[in-house]
Formats: C-alpha cells, sequence, structure tokens
C-alpha cells in the first residue's frame, strides 16, 4: 500500500513497526459546539483509511481524544478557551458542554458509518500523564517555567519545522484570532505544556500540579493519550491539515523529545473542506451540520458519497449543486442495486471476483483513491456476471465505503412496496410528480397545485427536498 506522508511529502509505501499490526491515532474534536461537514470531512476519510487497513487484513488499533479543555481560539496560545467559550454561550458547565457536544459528534459519526475508535479518550481523564510528561520534559531540558508557565523551548531542537521545510505552500498556519504576544516565551514557537497564570482567571478546570494549580495546553494531550495507549512508536498519525501545525508539529517536538528517538512515521492529513467564502471553520459561528443537511432532506450518507467522490488531498469545495449532484448519483446507484435479482443457486463467479476485488484494492492500495473505489462500485454492476456475485462484492466493497449499498437498495424497495398494483400505482404518482415539476418550471404554479391537491386526494404526500420530490402514500 502505497500512502503519502506529509513528513517527508511524497507517497511511501506503507510499512508497519510491528508485523500485522498498525497503530492509529486520531486528533478528535474540540467539543465546544457540533462537529461541521468540514471536520466530518475528515474523519469520513480517516474512516476509510482504517477500513482500508483492517479489509487488508491488519489488526488495527486507532485511537482518539476528546479535547475537553485546553484548546485556546487560537491553535498557539492565545485567545479564549474553546470550552469556556461553549459554556458562557449557553450558560451550562464547561462538562455539561463537553458531554453534549461529545455525545452529538458520535451521533454524527454514526449517521455517516463513521466507525467509533477502538479507545476514546477524554484529555481530562489524563491530567496524571500529561503531569509525567511536562515533568520529564523540564527533567530533560527540553522545557522551562516561565510567569506560572511551563514551555516547551524549541530552540533546544535541531529541526523544529518538520513539515513545512520542503514545501512552505503546505503549511497551513490554524485560525488566528486576537495574537498577542506572550512575553514569557523565550523563542517565538515556544508553546505552553502547562497553564497556571492565564488571562483566564475565570478557568473552569483547574487541577494541582508541581508547578500550581492549572490546566494543560492542548498539545500535550496528544502526544500523552496516545504514548497511554499505543506506546512509544506509532505508525500513523491523522487529522485535518489545519492541524499540521502547530499541533502537530509541537507534538512531534515534545514527543520525540521526551522519548529519544523517532515517534510517529506516517502522517495522513486531510485537506479542507471550503464554502465559497474559504475554509469552513466553527469558529466561524455559521456553519453546516448533519442535522441541517437531514432538515433539508438530504440522506446523510449521500455526503459521505460526495466525499468519497474525491481525494482526500484536495481541497473541496461544498455547494447544494455540488451535494444534489452526489445526492442522485447515489440514489441512482442505490436503484440500480436495488433492480438486480440474485439467484441462491448461482454459483460465485471467482473469475469476476479477483478481477474486481484486486481493482478496488488497487485503488485504495495507491494512496486511499477513494474515487477510483468508487468506480470500481460502478464497474461492479457493469460486469458480465451473475447478480449473486455482484451482490458479493458490494457486501465486500462496502466493508470499506460504509455506503450501506445493499441495507440502501433494500430500503429503496421497501418504500416502494411489493404489490404489482402499487407498481402502477407508483409509476402514476412519479408521472405525476414529473408533470408538477414540468408545471412548476413553466410557472403554472396552478397546474402544480392542481395536481398537488389530485394526489392529496388519493393520499399522497409530497414532500419538496433538494434531492427532488419525495412521497408517501397514507
Ligand atoms: P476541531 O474539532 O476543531 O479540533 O477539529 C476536528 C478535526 O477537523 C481536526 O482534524 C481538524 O483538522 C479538522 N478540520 C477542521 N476544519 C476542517 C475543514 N474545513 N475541513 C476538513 N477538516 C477540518
Ligand atoms: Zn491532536
Amino acid at each position: 500500500m502505497q500512502l503519502y506522508n506529509s513528513l517527508t511529502h511524497k507517497k511511501e509505501n506503507f510499512k508497519e513497526n510491528v508485523p500485522g499490526k498498525v497503530n492509529m491515532y486520531t486528533c478528535g474534536p474540540t467539543v465546544y459546539h457540533f462537529a461541521h461537514i468540514g471536520n466530518l470531512r475528515s474523519y469520513i476519510m480517516e474512516d476509510v483509511l482504517e477500513k482500508h487497513l483492517r479489509y487488508s487484513g491488519y489488526d488495527v488499533k486507532r485511537v482518539m481524544n476528546i479535547t475537553d479543555v485546553g484548546h485556546l481560539s487560537s491553535d498557539a496560545d492565545t485567545g479564549e478557551d474553546k470550552m469556556l467559550k461553549g459554556a458562557k454561550r449557553e450558560n451550562k458547565s464547561v462538562m455539561d458542554i463537553a458531554k453534549f457536544y461529545t455525545d452529538a459528534f458520535f451521533e454524527d459519526c454514526k449517521k455517516l458509518n463513521i466507525k467509533t475508535p477502538d479507545v476514546v479518550e477524554p484529555a481530562t481523564n489524563c491530567i496524571d500523564e500529561f503531569i509525567t510528561m511536562v515533568q520529564g520534559l523540564l527533567d530533560k531540558g527540553y522545557a522551562y517555567v516561565a510567569g506560572g508557565n511551563v514551555y516547551f523551548d524549541t530552540s533546544k531542537l535541531d529541526e523544529y519545522y518538520v513539515f513545512n521545510k520542503h514545501d512552505s505552500e503546505e503549511l497551513m498556519v490554524g485560525v488566528r484570532e486576537g495574537v498577542e504576544e506572550d512575553t514569557n516565551k523565550r523563542n517565538k514557537n515556544d508553546f505552553v505544556l502547562w497553564f497556571t497564570k492565564s488571562k483566564f482567571e475565570e478557568q473552569a478546570l483547574k487541577w494541582d500540579s508541581p508547578w500550581g494549580v492549572g490546566y494543560p495546553g492542548w498539545h500535550i494531550e496528544c502526544s500523552a493519550i496516545s504514548l497511554k495507549h499505543l506506546g512509544e512508536y506509532m505508525d500513523i498519525h491523522c487529522g485535518g491539515i489545519d492541524n499540521a501545525f502547530p499541533h502537530h508539529t509541537n507534538e512531534i517536538a515534545q514527543s520525540e523529545a521526551y522519548l529519544g528517538h523517532k515517534w510517529c512515521n506516517y502522517w495522513f492529513h486531510v485537506l479542507h473542506l471550503n464554502t465559497n467564502s474559504g475554509k469552513m471553520s466553527k469558529s466561524k459561528g455559521e456553519f453546516l451540520t448533519v442535522s441541517l443537511l437531514e432538515e433539508k432532506g438530504y440522506n446523510p450518507l449521500a455526503y459521505r458519497f460526495f466525499c468519497l467522490q474525491s481525494h482526500y488531498r484536495k481541497q473541496l469545495v461544498f455547494s447544494y449543486e455540488n451535494l444534489d449532484g452526489a445526492a442522485t448519483a447515489y440514489d441512482k446507484l442505490l436503484k440500480k442495486i436495488a433492480a438486480l435479482n440474485p439467484c441462491d443457486s448461482d454459483e460465485l463467479d471467482m473469475a469476476a471476483v479477483e478481477k474486481l476485488q484486486g481493482a478496488f484494492k488497487a485503488a485504495l492500495d495507491n494512496d486511499i483513491n477513494t474515487s477510483l473505489a468508487v468506480t470500481a462500485v460502478y464497474d461492479v454492476l457493469k460486469e458480465k456476471t451473475n447478480d449473486k456475485t455482484k451482490i458479493y462484492l458490494l457486501n465486500d466493497f462496502d466493508k470499506v465505503l460504509s455506503l450501506d449499498l445493499i441495507e440502501g437498495a433494500k430500503k429503496l424497495d421497501e418504500n416502494k412496496g411489493e404489490p404489482a398494483e402499487l407498481d402502477d400505482f407508483a409509476k402514476y404518482v412519479e408521472e405525476q410528480i414529473a408533470l408538477r415539476v414540468e408545471a412548476k418550471k413553466a410557472k403554472n404554479f396552478a397546474e402544480a397545485d392542481r395536481i398537488r391537491d389530485e394526489l392529496a386526494s388519493k393520499g399522497v404526500t409530497l414532500l419538496d427536498t433538494r434531492e427532488g420530490t419525495k412521497w408517501t402514500k397514507e
């Protein structure tokens, strides 16, 4: 398998540390608000990576943190604490906010068929581990205390900018709002490991430490949590590209300084989901959530399909037109699958299985090329083979793609109903809907309303969504 490594800026042959096992870490959400569909793009693509590794036979252990303390408004050490901002906004306690948005995050993941990592660890569970690591860094001379806080001393490293040395274009600095200079820092890039003195007098969560009552910096949590659950060597670390600097750069600095050896071999960064006005971000206030898409009539899996159609290392522009395109294609795909009619007595066509599985695996082995993997799904439908083989392959590919290919198609079938009379009736309704669309296009709203009323008199309710008109029958 070839994987692009942000550390070397090259596609590399993937080689795990311990044969057959993959240790994988994902930066989890900062739970002060709902995840937006940009965040979820990252988690969808990481989910595909994890599932492809499992599909390829690796025994994967994946760990994710939940950032419920320490992440300030700027990814550097300035600005308001994000959790505190959420608590103030909703007049709730920080822990209530954390619980509410952690649950909401996993509900969104479930709707998008994103598997929950093997270990999910909130930062507030690991204060002892953070303190041990910060103390270790002080003992080794990589950290210093100034103005009550503990800082990492980046001047002690031979190389600090590990990601952007080859191509500064690829460096994306986190959103910086109201950056103020911290005069305690010896070097511009030094970062806080432990806060005691800060401008957040009302910081809700504080813990005792050798340096006074305070709270951890954001970066230390991922280093310490991964060390706790994955040990000293890691295969793959994932995150959105905005995390490369400063977050991941700082994780590498402190982990390698603490451990005294190379820590993580592959860095998998997902490029952003953008809107026409730039990167989608929580801090901008208004953003798109999975629930909002549902309210507008979209199946969340149409969004997953939309994401899979493009490569994770390309920026993806979100617009309803683009999503509509994906939703229509997804719907058509399910309809084609629903039309398959497998026969129990048919034999699996092993030649077709091998050929098509080979193409599917090759697509994902090539740096997780999901759009080619989706093409492999269409190739299954086009293949001259029996439907039993097709269903077998679709089930197999869906272990990685998680698009509910078979389940979704079954649901379509159920909605259509079985009896022949109803099929004729469904045909009639679809025709009337098409006529109504034409009428609306011609601005003949009286005719459009007449069709709606006539259908209503036959017990049919119409629902206009962005994916087209849907209907239900009493
Ligand atoms: P946060 O909850 O802000 O800590 O972010 C959670 C994850 O979403 C991180 O891996 C971020 O890098 C990623 N992320 C943030 N904004 C976007 C975006 N617009 N598109 C894709 N991923 C993003
Ligand atoms: Zn992290």
